[in-house]
């Protein structure tokens, strides 16, 4: 297949103008909530609570409008409400995340765009798109526990979050049910762990335990110490990460709450005992969630010992530009923040409109090696759909660029089987857009497609 020649799409909103001099990281050091109306009159120091902001969290269209106040224009509200009856996801914000929207242009704003859905820019759900697109159920280990690749493994705790995103991966259990999806959610329960350690125990080439859910931000300290030292007495585990958005959301979480920071400083110093990594992954998507907060967050942080990197989700209109990655990581890495991830975003339910493509995907990752130092440059990847796992975006078997299809192997988590990832189909070429249109012309071009990648995958064996 010809490799085209990529025409940047817009660089997204969110970076601050390269130019080619040297970049300078400015952190917000402004009093940025007090423009908006209902937190006009909060200082410093109750704006830095994490139990403040626990407490003043929007969680529905009321809530909206009430901190809005004069700023909240009907058809805006009329908007959100029509995106909320379309959403698996609840609304959930902190002061923090929500005083970092530029409410003036709110259509556009790449943070606005992570958390709250406007009905007007929804778009169907593309024909394939899975519940559960990284088949984390049925590799389910314990009923906490996904073991898909040898040696890691991802253990879920809680599935709650101090925010919710409308691109969440796992909104099948994330958050509380909404209008087009009912969930049974779980809070952490430290007496269901017991199967999920026994069963890490109970095998020894389990060396890495991913500690996500939901979000570890809202395990208890002493939740926190438990797993932290369960896991970490077991001799074969080698590293574990606690995976929080926290960073991003609630950074005064860090400062604020001592406790947690304390349980997180004694698992840190029990894994510097045995030799083992304790890691910290954040989510952190554009530069504009990066302030002043966050590198005291960090000071507070590298006290502990803790290794931080980030995982981001590419997301259109958000931080689908060169610029914006770019700037991000930069910043990032300026905080002792390793950028990790990038991931394309999965085919999950209600959320065509942040979707893109492999192409661009693809053009992104290239523009990415070599502008950053090599450990602080993100992979950019694709997690197969179908539990394939996460795979260099440069390295499917076969992509049809028109069609918008892309196969994937996996020969180490799912060695034989054949993964196929679909770009949304809005952003395909016209031609591509008119073969969907038509039933019986892209099932023809899909199984012409499947063929060919099962045909190719088997000469190459990989
Ligand atoms: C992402 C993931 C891991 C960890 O993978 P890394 O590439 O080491 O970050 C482990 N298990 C599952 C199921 C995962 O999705
Ligand atoms: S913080 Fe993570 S798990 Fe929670 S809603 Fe956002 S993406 Fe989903």
């Amino acid at each position: 297949m010809i490799e085209e020649v990529t025409i940047p799409q817009s660089e997204s909103p969110c970076a601050q103008p390269g130019g080619g001099g040297p970049l300078t990281y400015a952190f917000d050091r402004s009093e940025f909530w007090r423009t908006i109306p209902t937190w006009r009159d909060v200082d410093t120091e109750t704006f830095g609570d994490f139990r403040w902001q626990q407490r003043n969290s929007v969680t529905s269209i009321q809530g909206i409008q009430e901190a809005l106040g004069e700023l909240a224009r009907p058809a805006l509200i009329a908007d959100i409400e029509a995106g909320l009856l379309k959403t698996p996801m609840n609304v959930r914000l902190t002061p923090y995340i929500f005083s970092r929207i530029h409410w003036g242009n709110v259509e556009a704003d790449p943070v606005r765009r992570q958390f709250l859905p406007l009905g007007s820019q929804f778009v169907p759900d593309h024909p394939h798109v899975m519940d559960d697109s990284l088949a984390e159920d049925s590799n389910k280990a314990t009923p906490h526990l996904t073991h898909r690749y040898p040696d890691k493994a991802l253990f879920l705790p809680i599935t709650l979050c101090p925010v919710y995103c409308s691109f969440c991966t796992r909104s099948r259990v994330v958050g509380g049910s909404t209008a087009v999806k009912s969930k049974s959610t779980y809070g952490a329960k430290s007496n269901e762990w017991d199967a999920t350690f026994e069963y890490i125990r109970s095998r020894p080439e389990l060396e890495d335990i991913v500690i996500s859910g939901g979000d570890a931000l809202l395990l208890r300290p002493s939740q926190i110490r438990q797993i932290g030292t369960t896991l970490l007495e077991i001799p074969t585990v080698r590293r574990i990460r606690f995976a929080t958005k926290g960073l991003a959301i609630m950074p005064m979480k860090f400062t604020s709450d001592i406790e947690w920071v304390e349980a997180l400083g004694e698992v840190c110093q029990l894994g510097r005992e045995r030799m083992k990594e304790v890691a910290l992954h954040t989510h952190f998507n554009t530069d504009r969630e990066i302030t002043a907060w966050t590198s005291s967050a960090m000071k507070a942080l590298s006290e502990t010992g803790v290794r931080v990197r980030n995982q981001s989700v590419l997301i259109s209109g958000v931080n689908d530009g060169f610029d914006c990655l770019h700037y991000t990581s930069k910043k990032l890495s300026s905080l002792l923040v390793q950028p990790y991830y990038v991931y394309l975003h999965d085919m999950v339910p209600g959320c065509e409109h942040l979707r893109t493509t492999v192409d661009r995907a693809e053009y992104l990752s290239r523009r990415l090696q070599g502008s950053i130092a090599g450990f602080n440059t993100p992979r950019v990847v694709c997690d197969a759909p179908g539990g394939g796992g996460k795979r260099e975006i440069s390295s499917y078997t076969l992509y049809d660029r028109e069609i918008g299809v892309s196969a994937w192997t996996s020969p180490t988590a799912k060695p034989g089987e054949i993964f196929y990832y679909y770009d949304p189909i809005h952003r395909l070429p016209e031609d591509g857009q008119a073969l969907w249109a038509n039933e019986a012309e892209i099932k023809r071009r899909l199984a012409k497609f499947k063929a060919e990648a099962m045909a190719k995958a088997e000469a190459t064996r990989h």
